[in-house]
């Protein structure tokens, strides 16, 4: 028998605020997964986990839990819409082995929840939270150190085999350490990207399609000369990102899961809007990374 493919399709946390926005999504989905694709679904809760983390005294790692269970749960219900039967899509909540004493604990870069104004960014740093300046604001910053193994992998796997369509990692995955035989939950949020891409490889998956709330990745980002990459080889993509192109913490950590997907694959990785998933997930309309 031959293997069937399967595709990693990662959805960003900020593009993910109604159901509305994964309509395309699902349908795309409903249709590869007919044509006897696999895939697995991963996604973002920078926003969901944020707004979680100013209310409840829990660690990130539950926390994440608690939002991978609510958004896979979404997701499941838009694909239902879109046709797909619920008896054939799994929710996995997923942890992630890290290593806590990953430098992202000292100097962490993992936006959560909404953005602020400056003066608001002040009074949450007295109150002892870490916050950063970003592009479009301030934004809370927690830890969020490298994801280094899938502990569901098996389960994952297993699911695929048997048709269903997966929506693991969810947040990224949460974040535990191993001691002995003892995990214990880390205090982070994983970034979804890397998640995603250390997933991809470990299931041996064909493609990585990342969506999320812009079109691609972009060269001079928010400058009057800001403009779209389209098609680029690895190479090519690594020169940009030690020209500083891409933001810590949004593209960054985007373009550094398909560079190392592109790297170890040998396959393709794409960067591309929700709202054109459908033309994303035919390399159309967005950033392809080639090997
Ligand atoms: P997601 O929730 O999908 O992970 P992020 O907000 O983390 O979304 O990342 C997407 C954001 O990255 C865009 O909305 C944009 O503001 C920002 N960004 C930073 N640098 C770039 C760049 N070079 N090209 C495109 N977008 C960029
Ligand atoms: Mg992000």
């Amino acid at each position: 028998m031959t293997r069937k493919k399967i595709a990693c399709i990662a959805i960003g946390g900020n593009a993910l605020t109604s159901r509305v926005a994964l309509k395309g999504l699902a349908t795309g989905i409903a249709l590869l997964s007919r044509k006897g694709q696999g895939i697995v679904i991963t996604h973002g809760n920078g926003p969901q986990v944020g707004e979680l983390a100013l209310v409840e005294r829990k660690s990130l790692s539950v926390l994440t839990a608690e939002t991978a269970a609510e958004i896979g749960l979404e997701i499941a219900a838009s694909l239902e819409d879109a046709g797909v039967s619920g008896k054939k899509v799994a929710v996995v909540i997923t942890r992630v082995i890290a290593d806590p004493s990953d430098r992202e604990f000292r100097d962490p870069s993992k936006p959560i929840g909404r953005f602020y104004s400056g003066k608001e960014a002040a009074g949450l740093r007295r109150n002892g939270r870490a916050v950063r300046k970003l592009l479009k604001g301030y934004r809370i910053v927690v830890p969020s150190p490298k994801p280094l193994g899938v502990l569901e992998l098996d389960e994952i796997n297993a699911l695929l085999s048997d048709g269903y369509i997966v929506i693991a990692g969810g947040g990224g995955g949460s974040a535990v350490s191993r001691r002995g035989s003892h995990l214990s939950y880390l205090d982070a949020v994983l970034d979804k990207d890397l998640t995603s891409s250390l997933l991809a490889v470990q299931l041996r998956a064909d493609r990585l399609v990342i969506l999320t709330d812009v079109d691609g990745a972009y060269l001079d980002f928010g400058r009057e000369s800001e403009r779209r990459i389209g098609k680029v080889d690895a190479a090519a993509m690594e020169r940009y990102v030690r020209e500083g192109q891409f933001e810590r913490g949004s593209m960054l950590p985007k373009v550094e899961a398909c560079l190392s997907f592109v790297r170890k694959r040998r396959k393709s990785a794409a960067i591309g809007s929700l709202g054109a998933a459908q033309e994303v997930l035919e390399l159309r309309n967005c950033t392809v990374v080639t090997p």
